[in-house]
């Protein structure tokens, strides 16, 4: 790089200060995307930008090129995808193909469709009630799965122990900081057990895929078919089972597969959305035809889950970084959303209210056991 050019790339740093320059409240922030320093293992070169922008940048100077090279990497997955579903499903005459694990946020209402209208497999939708569902994503199944004649079956778990679960989740240190570089502890926790109930219920089944709805910032484009191996499910589910045992009590056993009798050939693990190009305007637009409207009672960054604010607050003041960090830097770095609407809704402050809120959901039944004398 010449000087010339260095000297350019730091007049369009000091330019872009302002609102949304690079330091926002006391921390700095990469210019180009919305990570701040806070984030583990981040480092800034002079411009203030991130390695992961930098690294991008150097790796593919042609943007055009770069759109070029995603989606005929989009293309080559969904293809592998699509002929994968013809040689496990051909012969199947009866039951369903694919497992889709169901929260009736935008991701994942994209995703049935996709899977269903698309690709012309035959769904079966699961969605897993944390006790703090919003109604308005309630509706939102009901509606679409309605209008696009998908099979729904919905679990909720135990209240009082997913409350349990959720409230030791906000007071220990129950993951590694590596798993929560992406998620709250709180969300972790929710995230383990829909994992481990989409497993089981697939298996139960015989379901040979399961799908997330994981946006592309989510999941590793690279890493969008899994075929899980068998010692390595065990091991690994049997970390988080105990966790979660150990966290709210042996009931959190029975959501998770008989880890001793898995299969030889566990359900493959598919993320739709990385075969196809993701625009979130476009992505509710078209759903909007299903019947799915934006629920007027989550925060700005989750469309299901009212806990999802609180899991993010003390996230953020314990580790002083948004969970959602990562997965908006890889959605403007893509070109996908702006930096300025990134730093937004990073910055969000509508789901104060909601959390304390939720907070006071999740102790009610901890005071009242307080004072009955029993255990919560
Ligand atoms: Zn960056």
């Amino acid at each position: 790089m010449d000087q010339g050019q260095d000297m350019r790339t730091g007049e369009t740093a000091a330019r872009g200060a302002g609102d949304f320059g690079n330091i926002i409240g006391g921390i700095r922030h990469c210019t180009r995307c919305v990570l701040p320093e806070t984030v583990p293992g981040i480092s800034f070169d002079e411009q203030c930008v991130c390695q992961y922008c930098r690294e991008r940048e150097s790796g593919n100077p042609d943007q055009g090129l770069d759109r070029e090279r995603d989606k005929s990497r989009r293309d080559h997955w969904r293809k592998e995808f699509l002929a994968m579903a013809r040689g496990r499903v051909r012969g199947r005459d009866m039951g369903h193909d694919v497992l889709l694990a169901y929260s009736g946020g935008k991701d994942s209402t994209y995703t049935v469709h996709l899977l269903s209208q698309v690709f012309g497999l035959r769904v079966l939708a699961l969605s897993v009630d944390n006790g703090f569902m919003s109604p308005g994503a309630m509706d939102n199944m009901r509606r679409v799965l309605d209008r696009l004649g998908v099979d729904h079956m919905l679990v909720r778990p135990s209240p009082p122990l997913m409350r349990a679960l959720f409230r030791r989740s906000l007071e220990r240190e129950l993951y590694p900081a590596r798993a929560l570089l992406r998620a709250s502890s709180v969300c972790t926790s929710c995230i383990s057990v829909v994992k481990a109930l989409v497993l089981k219920t697939a298996m139960d089944m015989h379901i040979p895929f399961v799908a997330y709805g994981w946006s592309p910032g989510q999941s590793q484009r690279d890493r969008c078919i899994i075929q899980h191996n068998r010692q390595l499910m065990r091991s690994t589910m049997g970390k988080t089972r105990d966790i979660l045992v150990s966290a709210a009590g042996p009931g959190m056993a029975a959501y998770f597969p008989d880890l001793e009798s898995l299969p030889a050939e566990p359900p493959r693990e598919v993320h739709p959305l990385a075969f196809v190009e993701y625009d979130e305007g476009r992505i509710k637009e078209l759903i909007g035809h299903f019947g799915w409207q934006q629920p007027v009672d989550t925060d700005p960054n989750s469309t299901n889950c009212l806990l999802n604010a609180l899991g993010n607050r003390e996230h953020l003041r314990r580790y002083g970084f948004h969970p959602y960090a990562l997965e908006i830097a890889g959605i403007v770095r893509a070109g996908n959303m702006t930096r300025e609407e990134g730093l937004r809704k990073l910055q969000d402050t509508k789901g104060e209210a909601m959390a304390d809120m939720v907070r006071e959901m999740l102790y009610a039944d901890a005071a009242q056991s307080a004072r009955t004398g029993t255990d919560a």
